[in-house]
């Protein structure tokens, strides 16, 4: 159960979080190609959300209008649906029914992976991934080889940007254990796709 004292904790939390991604991508800037009414990184995941995430994602609901939070309902309910009947061993991937005209309606509350939408970020194993968009053409596009799918050195080289490509701890083992939070004693609780939260 989440308490007050969370909540305020969490949210100095992402002030430092914000601060520190914003350095980010500053420094990956010729890489990232977002653009205002793209929403793929909300169209298709599984989105983790730890217990503290989830309850303030709650606490922005209590925010919204009428009508957004009709639209939402409505998005729960057929997510719901999709997933009862979705019949594979493969992860449920679906499209987060926060995500209303393509915006997110929650973005000042929305959770710490959604913060890191558009980065390069390194996989369990320690290999370097692009986001999916790259295969629209956008994020670290202009220095990827669709081949090997990585990032190209060769690529890199010709493109004559000074900032190499470099994709930083944005995963969520290390977004929610590192130093800053040892320092305030904030604790995140369990973690499970936002679906499981929902239901
Ligand atoms: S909460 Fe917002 S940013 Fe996060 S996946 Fe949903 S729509 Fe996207």
């Amino acid at each position: 159960m989440v308490n007050v004292e969370d909540m305020q904790k969490y949210e100095l939390y992402l002030q430092f979080l914000d601060k520190k991604l914003k350095c980010f991508f500053e420094e990956q800037a010729p890489y990232i190609h977002c653009k205002e009414g793209c929403s793929f990184c909300c169209e298709k995941g599984e989105y983790p959300f730890t217990e503290i995430e989830f309850a303030y994602l709650m606490l922005g609901v209590k925010t919204l209008d009428l009508e957004t939070v009709k639209i939402i309902e409505k998005n729960i309910i057929q997510l719901k649906k999709q997933n009862e009947e979705y019949n594979s061993d493969k992860p449920f991937m679906y499209q987060c029914p926060f995500l209303v005209n393509h915006k997110c309606s929650l973005y000042n509350f929305r959770g710490i992976i959604c913060r890191t939408h558009g980065l390069a970020f390194f996989s369990k194993e320690g290999k370097l991934l692009v986001p999916a968009c790259v295969d629209l053409g956008l994020n670290y596009s202009n220095v990827y080889d669709f081949e090997n799918q990585t990032i190209s050195d060769e690529k890199y080289r010709q493109s004559g940007i000074k900032q190499e490509p470099l994709a930083h701890n944005v995963g969520m083992h290390y977004m929610t254990n590192n130093e800053f939070l040892d320092s305030i004693d904030l604790k995140f609780g369990k973690i499970k796709p936002m679906i499981d939260w929902i239901k």
